[in-house]
């Protein structure tokens, strides 16, 4: 396989209802030349329905969707030089790995002697060389997966695309088959989007990562920024761990847990806000807290062990809650505090994130 010009896609108002379900709600969405993007979202959001309008399985009821300069809304899948994996791999279980590979190659009528080497360095990619005459029934899980990845690779797409295609896996295999995927993905280049309903396998991942709800897209950043400053309550709490507190405003000054709050991070100009931290940010303080912390008394109310870490629960005055993670070390859980100890929390103006208060519907 050789890295060829990847394209990249432009989606604009796109629209599917299915009876009074919107499937997808007026989405736009660049992806760009080469980019590895991933659609994440919870079941039923309407990851599979976008996949497979840019595959052309689905025609949107409105909308335009472009490969390059090429409209292709149109168009059928198999003129759309788009390379697809599903979820349950969609294998020919009555061919051998190499008639299933080979498939697209013959739908393109490539001459015998060239599809042979093609199917066989598709395998190679895909790190099974030699298993052109396997039976799939004689196939692990793993090694289907790679077998339907072959299939999409072989005619040399310039989009590829992957439904969940690691869902069946179990966790190991399924994280090494992440690398996996990124390094393949970075050897041949093409355009590719990915679903998953798996923040973490997102985050491994991606370039960037359109998270959706509702058939919209809540946020389009990257991993890291969806992370750090998620733009709204459903972000902040899809991906990651957090807790929230409700945000007052008096003259300029926010406070949130009787806490006068310091950030260096924009405030929206909204009435209801909120504060959301992660609770590996919030920190138990011992001695005095620098000037860019700010301080929260609290009283904690559960203490879990968590093998790698541990989970603290304090409450504050007002009753609300708030979460504490850290590290483990070696004896040092034992000297946590324990249920009924008052504690001060830390939290960085730097990890200081203020939302709109609401969790919102679009
Ligand atoms: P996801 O892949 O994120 O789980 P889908 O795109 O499969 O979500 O589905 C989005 C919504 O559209 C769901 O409410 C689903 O029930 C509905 N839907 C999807 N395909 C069809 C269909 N062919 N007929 C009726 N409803 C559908
Ligand atoms: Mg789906």
């Amino acid at each position: 396989m050789t890295k060829q010009d990847a394209l990249p896609i432009g989606v604009r108002n796109v629209t599917k209802t299915y009876g009074d379900v919107h499937a997808l709600d007026d989405v736009s969405l660049d992806v760009k030349s080469g980019e590895f993007l991933t659609l994440l979202g919870p079941s039923g959001s309407g990851k599979t329905t976008l996949l497979m309008v840019l595959a052309g399985f689905t025609r949107p009821d409105r909308g335009s969707l472009k490969f390059g300069a090429d409209e292709v809304v149109r168009k059928p899948p198999h003129l759309r030089d788009v390379g697809m994996v599903f979820q349950n791999y969609a294998l020919f279980p009555h061919m051998t790995v190499a008639g299933n590979v080979g498939y697209p190659l013959r739908l393109r009528r490539v001459s015998k002697p060239e599809l042979a080497e093609r199917v066989e360095r598709a395998l190679e990619t895909v790190q099974l060389g030699g298993y052109g005459e396997r039976c799939i029934d004689q196939l692990s899980g793993g090694q289907k997966q790679r077998v339907a990845l072959a299939r999409a690779i072989v005619f040399e797409p310039r989009i590829l695309l992957m439904d969940e295609p690691l869902s069946a896996l179990d966790k190991k295999l399924r994280d090494r088959m992440q690398i996996e995927l990124r390094h393949l993905h970075e050897k041949l280049g093409m355009t590719t989007v990915y679903v998953t309903h798996d923040q973490r396998e997102a985050l491994t991942m991606s370039d960037r990562i359109a998270v959706v709800n509702f058939g919209r897209i809540m946020q389009l950043a990257t991993p890291q920024q969806l992370y750090d400053q998620p733009e709204n309550r459903f972000v902040a709490d899809f991906i990651g761990d957090s807790s929230f507190l409700d945000v007052e405003r008096t003259g300029r000054d926010i406070a949130a847990g009787g806490t006068v709050l310091k950030t260096i991070r924009p405030i929206p100009d909204a009435n209801a806000l909120s504060l959301m931290m992660r609770p590996e940010r919030v920190r138990l303080l011992e001695g005095a807290a620098g000037d860019d912390v700010n301080e929260f008394a609290a009283t904690v109310s559960e203490v879990v062990y968590q093998g790698e870490s541990f989970l603290l629960y304090a409450r504050l005055q007002d009753g609300t809650e708030m979460a504490v993670r850290g590290a483990i070390r070696s004896g040092s859980f034992d000297r946590l505090p324990k249920p009924g100890d008052a504690v001060r929390l830390g939290l960085d103006s730097a990890d200081t994130v203020i939302l709109v208060g609401e969790e919102q519907r679009p």
